[in-house]
């Protein structure tokens, strides 16, 4: 194998006992695919295929044995997919585009939106701010500081010290320089980082998420914000931990990401789409928008359902009502909300059905 970024054939023969050695453009080395040109893309899709192959296994035997709850299935993604997608990774990850690593957050994402059972179009950074999960470039990216801090560390004559110090790693083009490039995306800079792991796994996180909801502020979903994360706080939400049935959380979970089936949602999607002030509510005759804080806390037609968490409802402001303090009463009213709209919306279908019929 001859490496090299021409596109021209190699000229070069190699003999070997007299007879002309057969050169190959993909090698296998220690796991990781090689190829003439160095550019990584067959390892990754490699990797990429690999993860899938790994996800949709891991969610069949979830499936069979009944598996619902978050942690487990997290924990067993980090321990059954992500190593398959990041074997090599510190290798590799400098040479990936923002396109490629969108492809290897897919099965993430995957795994966020099925558990949930939210809309695929949510920004992904709003899924990480609710479940508190790392971007699976944030998991490369501390595992290659650690890699460059270890090398840092070693004592003098270790092969990979040799080769880390030679100057033929710090030219232009080289691995060294398009981790730093990499690596400055995020306003990184290997002098400024921790040599701990846990602590270099800290400080890249809180520089990831100043640096996705800088960009996520700039382009959209403001709404959400302002909502529901006025603190830009990226840890795992109350309701996601809380002691509630787990279709309580998926409930809330739609409800906060704008997955839901309210008014307020599908009126967009009607053609011609209806404005604003389009989207009432059609179970009461208040007029009023049917948006998520009409549905738990105003509605007329769910104030029986209301009433029993009275207490609740007083005491937290629209904003508490997902907090720690509340979220454990929130899971039971929001369930039997759910359901009691789902009927109602069942009789007003049918009632629309039987007089069109006449
Ligand atoms: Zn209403």
């Amino acid at each position: 194998m001859v490496f090299s970024n021409k596109k021209k054939r190699n000229q070069y023969k190699f003999y070997f006992e007299g007879s002309i050695l057969e050169e190959d453009s993909n090698y296998k080395y220690l796991g990781i695919g090689f190829n003439k040109n160095l550019n990584w893309d067959g390892c990754r899709k490699k990797r990429i295929l690999g993860g899938w192959k790994g996800w949709y296994a891991l969610q069949n035997r979830c499936r069979e044995a009944e598996l619902r709850n978050w942690k487990a299935s997290q924990t067993l993604l980090g321990l059954l997919v992500l190593p398959v997608i990041l074997y090599g990774c510190e290798l590799w990850a400098s040479n990936t585009s923002g396109s490629q690593w969108k492809q290897s957050e897919q099965i993430q994402k995957h795994l966020i939106t099925s558990k949930f059972k939210i809309k695929n179009t949510v920004p992904y950074e709003i899924m990480l701010s609710e479940t508190g999960v790392a971007p699976i470039e944030a998991i490369v990216m501390v595992r290659l500081i650690s890699y460059l801090k270890r090398i840092g560390t070693m004592e003098e004559g270790r092969w990979s010290k040799a080769v880390f110090n030679d100057t033929l790693c710090k030219r232009k083009k080289t691995w060294m320089q398009q981790n730093i490039k990499w690596l400055s995306k995020w306003n990184i800079y290997l002098n400024s980082c921790p040599t701990n792991s846990k602590e270099i796994k800290a400080f890249v996180m809180d520089k990831f998420h100043k640096w996705a909801w800088g960009n996520e502020l700039a382009r959209k979903k403001k709404y959400y914000i302002t909502k529901f994360n006025s603190a830009y706080d990226h840890h795992q939400k109350a309701y996601i931990r809380a002691y509630i049935s787990w279709k309580a959380k998926c409930i809330i979970a739609q409800l906060r990401t704008n997955s839901h089936q309210l008014h307020s949602e599908i009126g967009c999607w009607k053609r011609p789409k209806e404005t604003w002030e389009e989207r009432v509510c059609i179970f009461c005759t208040s007029g009023k928008v049917e948006t998520e804080k009409h549905f738990i806390l105003e509605c007329d037609v769910f104030k029986d359902v209301r009433d029993k968490y009275n207490k609740l409802l007083t005491e937290g402001s629209w904003y508490d009502l997902f907090s720690e303090d509340f979220v454990e009463r929130l899971g039971p009213l929001v369930s039997i909300l759910h359901r009691k709209r789902a009927d109602l919306q069942k009789s007003v279908r049918s009632y629309v059905l039987s007089h069109r019929l006449c």
